[in-house]
């Protein structure tokens, strides 16, 4: 937030509010009186989730460890697995269980029970090992959305390994990057993976990274496209020639609470990508507890996270809670338009999807393709959807509830980030009445608060940073190779708190509303405006799919609202709907929110992930040299934007 400035503006109000259906309520997870539980005694709370949820080799005796803080440990002196928790613990009574439906984006699919999967990674973890890979070494993993990618991570899990996930889509710059901070010793990867009805072509960029990092000894290769690769002498060695004739007997090694599980580098939406680094009992802990409750689990549900697990949404919902909790998910390869706009609704509908987990990025994809695609499919089994990745804005919920969830079923909006590795902000269905945008509560044992520049809280009906009061066992412990990066960035703006980065407001029921980063705060004319409320008004017309503004410098005002705004199916940006707009901001949030200029685009620059990129947008609109691109999912469309931008009127 700009110097001079206390708090945030709330301009947005929603009145809206859902509460639970009778039914829902009564057969939930959670039920009336878990918040209060936990706030009586915090750390008690904890420990007793961790000793009641997770097999231990060692129970601990401690729970959590501060005196360094904040490098905090929880569990410290307790030893477990988390593949012997994932897996070994559910054979007894439910070994034929599914673990994943796979879906290829071909059409081909595969059906893995817990025995498979659990044969399945104990015979890669051998093969790990043969290839000299031991306890604490690190194992980077490039792949798609198939089987493997998830026996990968587990596998190393189950030896100790560590394990880097990076995301299928990045360039081999971004491989590199990854794999010398780490400096990973095997990779993971295939000789390819479908998207969009297109091969991916993995293994090029796997040998452009192997080939320029020397800690790279061996790669080891996934046939799923039979695209022609080139597999280097000594260094190369397909899948299926090294694994099927491993043992599946493989011991789980005893791993401490604290050992390192994996590090993932955060998605890159504000610049330099982090290493965060995320260790075994809280995390599991963490991920299995948010699953049971937040999605209400039940032994019947078939659940699909529409993440790719290159995120944490994948690591931690479609991998490690999950499968702790013995559930059958959805696993799908491919993209949501192939082959044709209603495939992920002809998904739902094959294989009776009750839970449903995406993003606003998709969602407002959706509302753009229009309402007929999942009009085509019966979408009654759906019980509970969940959104995850950025602000959702209050029409893009009332959305996906209508259109989605047949207007029946609870949304749960759910706040967190890679550093927090399980979700913090949320409704529990059943017990929290939802409304629109807002992420509503957090979850029991998380303290998080709203405060002004000084760290002041600021009264409920205000709007500031938030932050987290209290250590929590999912937390990120550090930055891979830079702890003072992890205190800078966390721990100093606020002394004593977790800051996230996040701009937040409370209403009057205390609830929750994230205000996107504040990084992206304008200040106009003495102000602070967060960007997600102006898009939300944006986004709340009729004619708008979605919406990215930011704050251009002004001479008069200090910052002009600079917006760029995607249209919905059928409506066409003239001149017309473009002063319409600007009266409906003006309308729906107040005159001082009126953007200064709009500019109409087929797209919005995002990471890969799927999120606005606002920096760049803001240097458009400043007429700067663009900045890194290389983060860009569709680095093109800025370009674009940019001529746009430069024939657009101004106020
Ligand atoms: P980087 O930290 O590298 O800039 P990133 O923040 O996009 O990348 P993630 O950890 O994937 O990487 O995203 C977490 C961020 O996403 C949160 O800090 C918040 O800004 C946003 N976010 C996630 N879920 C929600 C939500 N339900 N409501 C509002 N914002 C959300
Ligand atoms: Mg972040």
């Amino acid at each position: 937030m700009p110097d001079g400035q206390r708090a945030l503006e709330n301009l947005l109000t929603e009145n809206r509010v859902f509460p639970p259906s009778e039914e829902f309520a009564a057969a939930a997870n959670a039920q009336p009186g878990i918040h209060e539980e936990a706030e009586k005694d915090w750390q008690g709370f904890w420990r007793r989730e961790a000793l009641d949820r997770i097999t231990w080799f060692t129970e601990p005796t401690v729970t959590l460890d501060d005196s360094d803080a904040p490098f905090f440990k929880w569990f410290a002196d307790g030893e477990l697995n988390l593949a012997y928790n994932c897996l070994d613990r559910h054979l007894e009574d439910g070994a034929d269980k599914v673990a994943y439906h796979w879906v290829g984006e071909p059409g081909d699919t595969r059906t893995l029970t817990y025995a498979d999967l659990h044969a399945e990674v104990g015979r890669f973890a051998n093969a790990l090992k043969s290839l000299g890979v031991a306890r604490g070494d690190r194992v980077a993993i490039y792949l798609g959305m198939i089987p493997e990618l998830p026996v990968a991570m587990l596998a190393c899990a189950r030896i100790g390994a560590v394990h880097s996930v990076v995301f299928g889509g990045f360039s081999s710059d971004s491989l590199v990057d990854r794999i010398d901070d780490a400096q990973a010793k095997v990779l993971v990867t295939a000789d390819g993976a479908w998207r969009r009805g297109a091969v991916v072509p993995l293994k090029e960029a796997a040998d452009d990274a192997a080939n320029r990092c020397p800690s790279i000894e061996h790669v080891v290769v996934v046939r799923r496209t039979e695209k022609d690769v080139k597999m280097e002498e000594g260094r190369d060695l397909w899948y299926h020639d090294l694994v099927p004739d491993q043992p599946v007997d493989c011991p789980a090694e005893a791993m401490n609470a604290e050992d390192p599980l994996y590090i993932l580098y955060t998605s890159g939406t504000t610049g330099r990508p982090k290493g965060i680094v995320h260790t075994q009992a809280g995390y599991l802990l963490g991920t299995m507890l948010t699953h049971h409750y937040v999605f209400d689990v039940k032994p019947d549900d078939v659940y699909w996270c529409g993440a790719d697990i290159g995120w944490v949404t994948g690591h931690s919902y479609i991998v490690y809670g999950p499968l702790a909790n013995h559930t059958t998910g959805v696993l799908y390869e491919g993209a949501p338009n192939q082959p044709d706009l209603d495939r992920l609704w002809s998904i739902i509908a094959e294989y009776g999807v009750t839970i449903f987990y995406t993003a606003p990025t998709a969602i407002r994809a959706f509302m753009k393709w229009g309402d007929e695609y999942p009009a085509r499919h019966d979408l009654t089994s759906l019980r509970l959807l969940g959104t995850v990745g950025e602000p959702i804005n209050p029409e893009a919920w009332m959305w996906y509830h209508e259109h989605i969830g047949g207007g029946r079923v609870p949304i749960v909006d759910t706040w967190w980030q890679t550093e927090t590795g399980a979700i913090m902000i949320t409704p529990l269905p059943g017990i929290v009445p939802t409304k629109p945008g807002s992420a509503t509560l957090p979850f029991p044992g998380i303290e998080a608060d709203v405060v002004d520049e000084e760290g002041n809280s600021v009264p409920l009906g205000g709007g500031g940073f938030l932050v987290l009061r209290r250590p929590w066992p999912a937390m990120l412990r550090t930055i891979y190779g830079d702890d003072e990066r992890y205190v800078d960035t966390y721990w100093s703006r606020f002394p004593g708190a977790y800051f996230p980065g996040d701009g937040c407001k409370r209403d009057d029921d205390g609830y929750f509303w994230l205000l996107g980063r504040v990084d992206d705060i304008m200040l106009v004319s003495g102000h602070n405006i967060s960007t997600t409320e102006v898009e939300s008004a944006l986004v709340s017309h009729p004619a708008v799919a979605e919406a990215a503004v930011v704050g251009r410098k002004d001479d008069l005002t200090g910052q002009a609202i600079a917006a760029f705004v995607t249209l919905r199916g059928s409506a066409t940006g003239n001149e017309d709907l473009l002063s319409e707009l600007r009266d409906h901001v003006a309308k729906a949030i107040g005159p001082i929110a009126k953007p200064a200029s709009i500019v109409f685009t087929d797209d919005l620059p995002k990471t890969r992930s799927g999120k606005i990129m606002r920096r760049l947008l803001k240097d458009i609109a400043e007429d700067r040299q663009l900045g890194d691109v290389t983060t860009l999912a569709n680095a093109d469309i800025v370009d674009e934007i940019a001529k746009q931008a430069a024939t657009a009127t101004d106020d």
